[in-house]
């Protein structure tokens, strides 16, 4: 399906492969995500959706092509030097910090003066809710309070691009979809670009913009989810989607 074009996109990736060893796990994939766009990753376990997103974040080399943001060609900056912020589905917060420590700490390696951070730190904490949470260790914290500081974690560092992988997968039915109408205002607050991985197709039609379904390293469909739904381009994507075509 031929998609417009994008102009000035927050994020462009132009023909992406990446082989583990003999093994093609991304193959010459092009996205462009505009500017304050939420696009979603959908496939199944195993497709290469962590992998496309830790090429994005560069915690993984390409095996060839070329990662852009805001512009800049950033196929071979470190991952600090790209603009982005990232959630993963463990919180992998610091347990021996409290949450004020845990939020600040990346900022303070980074040299961000300590009246920026305490701002910083007071904006990310009411926008998610955790002030009476600061002075926590994160083993004092329920799960769904846990991926909220992760989440505080990358916007404290004041990104353009946030990628989320899987950040609700290991909350319980009741908190992931608290959490999902969260991570849908914080999206309408901040209007910034979000890449947001998930295998489940109910995150997907309730937060992107536009849904990118994978299926082995290859990008099926790119598309907005009423379209997807209505006008999946393959069975694929149609049993996927769980819809009657
Ligand atoms: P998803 O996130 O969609 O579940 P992944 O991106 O984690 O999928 O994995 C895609 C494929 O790459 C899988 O077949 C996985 O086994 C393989 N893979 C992921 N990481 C590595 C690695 N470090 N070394 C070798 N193979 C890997
Ligand atoms: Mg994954």
């Amino acid at each position: 399906m031929m998609e417009a074009a994008i102009a000035n996109p927050s994020v462009s990736i132009q023909n992406l492969s990446l082989n583990f060893g003999v093994m093609s796990v991304l193959k010459t994939l092009n996205l462009d995500v505009a500017e304050g766009e939420f696009i979603v990753l959908l496939g199944p376990s195993g497709c290469g959706k962590s992998t496309l997103l830790n090429c994005i974040a560069g915690l993984l080399d390409i095996s060839e092509g070329r990662i852009f943001i805001k512009g800049k060609n950033v196929t071979w900056e470190e991952p600090k030097d790209r603009g982005i912020g990232m959630v993963f589905q463990s919180y992998a917060l610091y347990p021996q910090m409290t949450v004020e420590k845990n939020l600040s700490f990346g900022l303070r390696v980074a040299g961000v003066p300590k009246d920026e951070i305490a701002k910083r730190i007071a904006r990310a904490a009411e926008i998610l809710q955790i002030e009476p949470l600061l002075q926590r260790k994160p083993s004092a914290l329920s799960g769904g309070q846990r991926q909220r500081v992760a989440i505080g974690r990358a916007l404290v560092r004041d990104v353009d691009v946030f990628l989320f992988d899987e950040p609700l997968s290991n909350l319980d039915a009741k908190l992931r979809s608290e959490l999902r109408v969260e991570i849908k205002l914080l999206h309408r607050r901040l209007q910034n670009t979000m890449i947001y991985v998930t295998h489940d197709q109910i995150e997907a039609m309730t937060l992107a913009d536009r849904i990118a379904v994978m299926k082995g390293g290859v990008i099926q469909q790119l598309d907005a989810p009423q379209t997807i739904y209505n006008r999946p381009v393959n069975r694929f994507v149609a049993g996927f989607l769980g819809s009657p075509a």
